[in-house]
């Protein structure tokens, strides 16, 4: 869950907010754009996919951002995001029947270990009824007119590079988390060059 400080300038009161993390879709240029909290799966499905067929597509990533008591910049990491869900209702059945194989492909082992057959059958059948299930959902919704995902335009068909960590701030670059501002940090101001950042409040959302 995304936490943020908010500060503003002892001398020419702009206000600055610091973020802690946030979610990001790769488009196929190759751009990241936010997936805002809590709207993270809608604002996805907005660009045709769910979060986990994003992920799937290694197109999901997280930014943790920092802010430099040096210079004042703020700069962020990145890695790739994994989201394990099983939208069944929204994924092909191939998409689920690929999933369901992959559980059973981990399980299946540790069952047959200790010689439970029993389970084992009951595991193999609760996942071929998924993708059944899948099957008929996934049908329910295109007849009833309803979006499906992916769409054909949807990212993540192509190969782009791999997002990159922000550049060094500064040549002293002093990073500490952003959302972990204190006004002992003495931030100093990007507007004004003079003054430093207070906090004034926080948020979560
Ligand atoms: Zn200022
Ligand atoms: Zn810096």
């Amino acid at each position: 869950m995304p936490i943020c400080s908010i500060t503003r300038c002892d001398a020419c009161s702009h206000e600055r907010q610091f973020w802690s993390d946030a979610l990001y879709l790769q488009l196929d240029d190759g751009s990241l754009t936010a997936l805002p909290h809590p709207q993270e799966s809608s604002s996805c499905e907005d660009f045709g996919l769910t979060l986990s067929q994003a992920s799937q597509r290694r197109r999901l990533f997280a930014k943790d951002f920092f802010v430099c008591r040096h210079c004042g910049a703020q700069s962020f990491t990145i890695q790739r995001k994994k989201v394990w869900l099983l939208d069944s209702d929204q994924q092909s059945p191939w998409e689920v029947f690929k999933f369901s194989l992959s559980i059973v492909c981990v399980a299946m082992p540790i069952l047959l270990w200790f010689h439970r057959w029993d389970l084992a059958v009951i595991f193999v059948v609760a996942m071929l009824i998924v993708c059944i299930e899948s099957r008929r959902e996934m049908c329910k919704r295109r007849s009833e007119g309803k979006r499906t995902f992916s769409t054909d335009d949807a990212p993540g068909k192509v190969s782009v590079p791999e997002p990159k960590p922000s550049n060094p701030c500064c040549e002293r670059p002093d990073l500490i988390p952003g959302f972990q501002v204190k006004d002992e940090d003495q931030i100093p101001c990007r507007e004004c060059q003079t003054g430093k950042l207070k906090v004034i409040g926080a948020g979560i959302s």
